[in-house]
């Protein structure tokens, strides 16, 4: 199977199971998302739980669960399954095994029997002759019948990687050329440690060439580590994928994302009412990766737009003030499309019944027709569904019930403004505005004797929400809509 591009386009999303999914990932995988969909290709989770002291019970699946939250699940996971299983690291340490054992074979690895005191020395050695700390590769040199004595005798031991000059450059699909001779810098690194368990780096390598990923889309911060990589690669006498590293993601004046913040975390925004298309659209607007600045793409637009190409070298900055806008037009959007919108209602019924389910006497306020009426008339005005469930929008959901006697002290001609009133919502086309319907109630006014305009608006938000106060009268009657608006008034003035 070829894509457009030549090649079965395969890519992963591999986070460790530290913690929450948070934006900086969130966008990682949606670019690999992205960049799977438009080549016809395929999108797999990867679980990179191998350092099991950071691993956090319950986070690997978190994370999955956000992802089908935001609508790019992937195609093979932990929980999906696939061809290329087990997705998850810490399942997978017999192939880790048999890689090592292929390098020690070749001589491109060897055993380190190093104590962690020898080791410390050296770090302290380094530090204070204002060295980097880097090791030695002493181990390197032990002769076969060394390291064969040792291991009989059960030496605890760690295997590291023959770090070898002659890095050769690659080509970033994002940073372009680029080439770090890390021999120079760096000792030879660890590929499995004495637990059996492997580092990143040969874990990384290993599932990447058995799991078939073609691009290997990954936060910019493993750009430097990608020549160590490809020496991997080399020894194992593997192709390498191709490499795209992506900007971090910073806030808008530049800080970190912290974690801290508690606003950084994918499930944060699920609990605050955030729409998942308006989250992924924000966090892609940060002029990186389309050929124009846009709001209110749709995923669909998104995969159809994306071109990798185009993401840019320096950082991307999140501007989350823009959030309830971006919820906003894609609220609209979704509301103004029937099959979306019929999801809509469900969930504001569900809302509704688990905010004013013990006070809703009259069913007529939680139908189905009643609650997208409320839908369309509040389109564009309200940023998440959970704003209608608040305070200022109670009077939506709690049909009043005031005692006549008390409408009438309010005012004596309740019947005739009601009837008149009644009048008007029946003339009233949908599309209504608080502005006109303001104008045409002062109008109205006019034609009583006795009533002022202050008492005639205390009676009609008394009849309309119960409530003294609250927002103006036409504002109410626009959100409710003249066919409800009507039943109450009729209720409480006129029968
Ligand atoms: N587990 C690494 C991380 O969480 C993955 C890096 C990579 O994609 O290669 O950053």
């Amino acid at each position: 199977m070829g894509g457009p591009l030549g090649v079965a386009v395969r890519v992963r999303f591999a986070p460790s199971p530290t913690g929450f999914l948070h934006l900086g990932g969130l966008r990682t995988a949606l670019y690999n998302y992205l960049f799977a969909k438009q080549h016809q290709g395929r999108f797999i989770l990867r679980v990179e739980d191998t350092d099991q002291n950071r691993v956090v019970p319950g986070a690997a699946e978190g994370i999955e669960g956000m992802l089908e939250w935001a609508g790019i699940p992937p195609d093979e996971s932990p929980r999906q399954g696939g061809p290329v299983g087990p997705y998850q690291q810490s399942q997978r340490l017999s192939l880790y095994r048999k890689a090592t054992d292929m390098l020690l074979e070749k001589g491109a690895a060897y055993r380190c029997f190093c104590t962690p005191q020898r080791l410390e020395l050296l770090r302290k050695e380094a530090l204070r002759s204002q060295q980097t700390p880097r090791y030695d590769n002493r181990c390197r040199h032990l002769s076969t019948r060394q390291v064969a004595e040792k291991v009989s005798q059960g030496a605890e031991h760690v295997v590291r990687f023959c770090l070898e000059e002659g890095s050769e450059p690659f080509c970033d699909l994002i940073y372009g050329w680029s080439r770090h001779e890390v021999a120079s810098v760096e000792g030879d690194p660890v590929i499995l440690k004495s637990d059996g368990f492997p580092t990143y780096h040969l874990a990384n390598v290993v599932d990447d060439h058995l799991m078939g990923i073609s691009h290997v889309l990954r936060g910019a911060e493993w750009l430097v580590s990608t020549s160590k990589h490809l020496l991997l690669y080399k020894a194992f006498g593997w192709d390498p994928p191709r490499f795209g590293h992506l900007p971090l993601l910073l806030n808008k004046d530049g800080s970190k994302l912290s974690k801290r913040q508690g606003h950084v975390f994918v499930e944060q925004f699920a609990q605050d009412g955030c729409l998942p298309e308006a989250l992924l659209d924000l966090i892609t607007d940060c002029g990186s990766g389309f050929a124009e600045k846009r709001m209110g793409r749709t995923l669909k637009e998104l995969t159809a737009e994306f071109d990798v190409g185009r993401v840019e070298r320096h950082s991307a900055l999140l501007d989350l003030e823009k959030l309830p806008e971006f919820n906003r037009i894609h609220l609209a959007q979704q509301i103004g499309e029937e099959k979306q919108r019929r999801v809509l209602v469900a969930e504001v019924q569900a809302l509704v019944e688990q905010v004013y389910g013990d006070r809703l006497e009259d069913s007529g306020v939680a139908e189905k027709g009643y609650v997208e009426q409320v839908l369309l008339l509040r389109k564009g005005h309200i940023s998440r569904l959970k704003d209608l469930v608040m305070p200022k929008y109670a009077f939506l959901w709690i049909r009043p019930s005031v005692p006549r006697e008390e409408l009438q002290t309010v005012s004596a001609q309740a019947e005739e403004i009601g009837r008149l009133v009644l009048g008007l919502l029946e003339r009233q086309a949908a599309a209504w505005t608080a502005e006109e319907l303001g104008r045409d109630l002062r109008q109205l006014q006019e034609q009583i004797k006795g009533t002022q305009y202050s008492s005639m608006m205390k009676l009609l938000r008394l009849a309309l929400s119960g409530q003294q106060q609250g927002p103006s009268v036409a504002e109410m009657m626009v959100s409710l809509g003249p066919r409800e608006a009507g039943t109450r008034i009729q209720r409480a003035l006129c029968s």
